[in-house]
């Protein structure tokens, strides 16, 4: 891996716990990650684009720390509400917003925008990941995984909006039914970090 010096370890740009835990697991031993020092104020994520908030995470991070910063930024995009939430996953219902009010605020919306049938309720989740050195070098990995929101929340794995997304390629379970490493085998996160590492 010669974009990253032999042994030097990674910053994780995410605040979110979930989010972090899953970015670690699924890398493993393969890049060395220690986690976002609490001292960094929050980071203002307002880019129009995935690529532009995980830039600005990871701008910051490793401007802060003077390592490489990995970061992440995804969502959810809903083919009958015009591709919301999107860049708005995490606060869809507010600025205070849970994963429990975001849910319900997706789920009402299709309901008022009649999408009853799961063809009406297509969806994916995006992932891109910027991997930045404090000198400005980069890597950018993106990974999509394409599902359909269920009626209901099922399942208490995962975070977000997982009880609600039912994968494609899966077997009719939510990401929220699913173990961690059957999501991470399929999902967004999972894809963008596998082309990450073999970009590296
Ligand atoms: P970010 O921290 O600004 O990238 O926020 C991403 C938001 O998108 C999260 O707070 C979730 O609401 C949603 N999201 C992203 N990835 C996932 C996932 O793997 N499962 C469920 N929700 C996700």
């Amino acid at each position: 891996m010669s974009f990253l010096a032999e042994g030097s370890p990674v910053v994780l740009g995410s605040a979110n716990p979930k989010k972090a835990a899953e970015l670690v697991e699924i890398l493993g031993s393969r890049i060395e990650v220690v986690p976002r020092p609490l001292e960094i104020p929050e980071i203002i994520e307002d880019a129009d684009t995935f690529e532009g908030n995980a830039r600005l995470k990871a701008l910051a991070i490793s401007e802060a720390t003077s390592m490489a910063a990995l970061a992440d930024d995804s969502g959810l995009m809903v083919d009958a509400l015009d591709g919301q939430p999107g860049v708005h996953s995490a606060r869809y219902s507010g600025e205070n917003a849970t994963d429990s009010d975001n849910v319900s605020k997706l789920l009402a919306e299709l309901v008022e925008a009649g999408a009853m049938s799961s063809a009406q309720r297509r969806a994916r989740f995006h992932s891109v990941i910027v991997l930045r050195r404090p000198d400005g070098a980069e890597v950018v990995a993106k990974g999509t995984v394409e599902g359909t929101i269920s009626l209901v929340p099922t399942g208490e794995g995962g975070f977000g909006y997982d009880p609600v997304f039912v994968p494609l390629e899966g077997d009719g379970r939510t990401f929220g039914e699913m173990t961690a490493a059957e999501k991470h085998a399929m999902s967004h996160r999972g894809r963008a970090l596998e082309e990450l590492v073999a970009q590296l």
